[in-house]
């Protein structure tokens, strides 16, 4: 039974098909409706026009149909835009738009706030505020693709939170992505900052999807400078949690790593990284470009292709990640809600 009100989006398609049962139609109106809802992307019952106007009627008082509504907006010069939005339950998120060349990338959040309160990222000078719950996660894309109108061929869990301590609002939202937006799970990338139970979690899975892990330095003293999380989960179990991922799934994963000036440059920590990146570990790394944030004192390396050089000598896929939207603080690790 679903109770009355709820968020049209939390039905599944057998919750629809009962309720619509309930009313004494034909089963084809589930079918009818879960099509506009999902396929056509009809956020609104008056705009189904082939089912008949009771039933539209009926529709609106047994469940409501939440929106994310925008409080802000902004647009950087490379396109990148950045939507500041109250979720259904309440709470303010940012949700980035990113197009580059034939991709289009949405950039989601899986928290309102973050606990992580990792030291180079705006996000984490918020704090917790609450989970998001699966279908605001969904939402976010949703709206992007439907309301918004425009279009998504990717979608990374890299906005504010972390999506492996909310994970089963997360997987969620992946699901609702691949089942009910018909998104390829290929395309689909979750990153963490290295929840080991998570990561095993996910290993179980059998889709395709891609998971990226917030690395930022291989040297354990270094890296609990960057993420205080790190002094309690050491890169060791970690890696072993990695490991598992890698052999279960026949997968990469990829090793996100911002490259900070005189912290987590030098040339022992190429050797770190090298020595994190071996079997049953395998892993290309992503070299972030450093977006600032006010009031922290980092600053981005003017080392990176240098870097990059020395660990692709070392046998390493290492690639940059160009900052996109930095000028409008939509960048990675720029998403503070401020308007
Ligand atoms: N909590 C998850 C999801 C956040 S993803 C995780 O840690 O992976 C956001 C990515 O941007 C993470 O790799 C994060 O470490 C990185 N990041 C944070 N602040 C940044 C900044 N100022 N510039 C560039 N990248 C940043």
């Amino acid at each position: 039974m679903v109770s009355v009100g709820a968020p049209i989006w939390t039905l599944s398609f057998e919750d629809l098909a009962a309720w619509v049962q309930d009313r004494g139609q034909p089963a084809y109106r589930a079918q009818q409706i879960w099509h506009w809802l999902w396929e056509k992307g009809t956020p609104a019952p008056t705009l189904m026009s082939d089912l008949p106007v009771a039933l539209r009627q009926q529709m609106e008082s047994s469940f409501s149909f939440p929106l994310p509504q925008i409080v802000h907006e902004v647009q950087s010069r490379d396109g990148t835009r950045k939507l500041l939005w109250e979720m259904p339950e309440g709470g303010l998120v940012e949700t980035v738009w990113i197009p580059h060349k034939s991709r289009y990338t949405v950039c989601v959040s899986s928290q309102v706030g973050c606990s992580l309160n990792c030291t180079f990222c705006a996000t984490g000078q918020l704090g917790l505020e609450r989970q998001l719950k699966g279908y605001e996660i969904l939402l976010q894309v949703y709206a992007i693709r439907h309301v918004l109108k425009l279009p998504v061929s990717h979608v990374v869990f890299m906005g504010m939170g972390e999506p492996l301590l909310n994970y089963s609002a997360v997987m969620e939202a992946f699901e609702g992505l691949t089942q009910r937006l018909g998104m390829s799970p290929r395309r689909i990338t979750i990153s963490t900052v290295g929840i080991p139970k998570g990561i095993l979690r996910l290993a179980q899975r059998k889709e395709p999807f891609e998971l990226a892990f917030s690395l930022h330095s291989a040297i354990p003293e270094t890296r609990k400078k960057l993420i205080p999380l790190a002094t309690h989960i050491s890169l060791e179990e970690i890696r072993a949690a990695l490991g598992t991922y890698c052999e279960k799934r026949r997968e990469w994963v990829t090793l996100e790593y911002v490259l900070l000036e005189g912290i987590n440059d030098t040339p022992q920590d190429i050797e770190a990284l090298r020595a994190f990146v071996s079997p049953p570990v395998r892993a290309k790394i992503n070299l972030i470009e450093y977006n600032p944030v006010p009031g922290l004192a980092y600053r981005g390396s003017r080392r990176i292709r240098e870097f990059q050089q020395a660990l692709m000598q070392r046998g390493l896929l290492t690639t940059i990640r160009r900052s996109r939207g930095a000028d409008v603080a939509a960048g990675c690790g720029q998403l503070a809600r401020r308007t």
